[in-house]
């Protein structure tokens, strides 16, 4: 039970009306320009958050040098900390349960939207990969509680840590590399939606796989035929999901060693994918110029918007591509088309797509319009927890 007078030993960080009126809201987060005072705050501590009069508006993990300076655990008092670690954990594994179908490889932990700020945990197969982001979740015995309770919960071969070097740093926390924590076992396969894919902890460009596409590869799947087109295909997750319904797929994307695996996982599929590595824009531009056709193209670039100030090219960046992609669709053939810029909402994402349509002179009927597979759930009130968007639509 939270007592008063055990609250009262955390310390104090007092926040703007501003910062307060966030919270009231339903956000998660104050920034340090809100922040009125933290009582010698050590980094990563559990907190009390006042507003100026001091009234206690919940407990809060402390960053001493992240501008996100206080992120909102609990509206009530909490004390042990390791013991709602462990619940919260228990919580975020029972909710996958009721959700995720048809493959063994998910995200288990995601951050604010299972209440564990600043904890990424995902599943490929029999490994599971761990981000630590924030200086509280770094910090023991809070780390060793995350380990334990994963191990003893969803017994994995391994726990692999991958570490942005950069988080650390904008975080001041020393400096660690990304490896296994427990087990040894670094690689395996897994599979979504009935197709296989190879995984290695310790390579890929993020955590492995794009986890948040599962369900709307299942999603483009019922659409496809004929000849695709996989725009950004990085390890070929759109185009394996694909190949099963059409006579020929092809994959492009910059990345060399994201195509070798891609390569590798078709082999594994026994799937016959034609793999191109070009930059998109200038592929996309030829292959419109010299007239090819496609009845299915897919676009998953990465984020073009990766702040506010990028959003004018980032708009720009998706029109052109959506233009040409919409020029090369046969008639009756489908788009899928997807953005991970959170910067970019999806009312201006349709509103693009609806432009490009009108200067590609095509009429498109939306079909689906998604987001992350359910495993990424979103909170309402934070907004910066959705950010992928996914609209499925039929050109004429
Ligand atoms: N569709 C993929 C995820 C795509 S992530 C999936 O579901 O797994 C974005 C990809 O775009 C990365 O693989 C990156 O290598 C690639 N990329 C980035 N800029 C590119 C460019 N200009 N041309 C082609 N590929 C690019």
């Amino acid at each position: 039970m939270p007592s008063a007078a055990k609250q009262s030993d955390l310390p104090k960080v007092k926040i703007s009306p501003r910062g307060a009126t966030r919270l009231k809201e339903g956000h998660v987060w104050v920034y340090r320009s809100d922040i009125v005072s933290a009582d010698n705050s050590p980094p990563g501590a559990l907190v009390t958050v006042t507003d100026q009069r001091g009234k206690p508006l919940g407990t809060a993990l402390y960053s001493s040098s992240s501008q996100i300076a206080i992120r909102l655990i609990s509206h009530d008092l909490v004390t042990d900390f390791p013991t709602l670690v462990r619940q919260r954990i228990a919580d975020a594994i029972a909710y996958r349960e009721q959700v995720v179908r048809d493959t063994n490889a998910h995200r288990v932990i995601f951050s604010e939207a299972d209440f564990l700020p600043g904890l990424i945990v995902d599943r490929y197969n029999d490994i599971l990969s761990l981000q630590v982001l924030v200086q509280a979740m770094d910090a023991n015995p809070v780390r060793e509680i995350v380990i334990s309770e994963l191990a003893q919960r969803l017994s994995p071969a391994t726990i692999v840590e991958r570490v942005d070097p950069r988080v650390r740093e904008l975080e001041s926390l020393p400096p660690r590399m990304s490896g296994p924590l427990q087990g040894d076992k670094t690689a395996t396969t897994f599979t979504m939606n009935g197709v296989q894919f190879h995984y290695d902890a310790l390579e890929g460009q993020k955590t492995g796989a794009f986890l948040d596409q599962r369900e709307n590869y299942a999603a483009a799947a019922q659409y496809a035929h004929g000849e695709a087109l996989d725009v950004f295909c990085y390890q070929g997750g759109f185009a394996l999901h694909l190949a099963p319904h059409c006579s020929q797929v092809t994959g492009v994307d910059s990345s060399r060693p994201a195509l070798e695996v891609a390569d590798r996982n078709a082999a594994l599929n026994g799937r016959d994918v034609e793999w191109i590595e070009a930059n998109a824009f200038d592929l996309l531009k030829d292959y419109a110029a010299s007239k090819r056709e496609y009845d299915i193209i897919v676009l998953d670039p990465p984020a073009f918007a990766k702040t506010r100030r990028d959003l004018d090219s980032a708009m720009r960046g998706y029109k052109e591509l959506n233009l040409r992609a919409l020029k090369m669709l046969r008639s009756g053939g489908t788009l899928v088309t997807c953005s991970c810029s959170y910067h970019v909402d999806q009312s201006s994402f349709l509103a693009m797509l609806a432009d490009a349509a009108l200067d590609a002179r095509r009429t498109l009927r939306l079909i689906e319009v998604r987001g992350q597979a359910k495993d990424h759930p979103t909170l309402l009130n934070v907004p910066e927890t959705a950010y992928l968007k996914c609209l499925i639509a039929t050109v004429t």
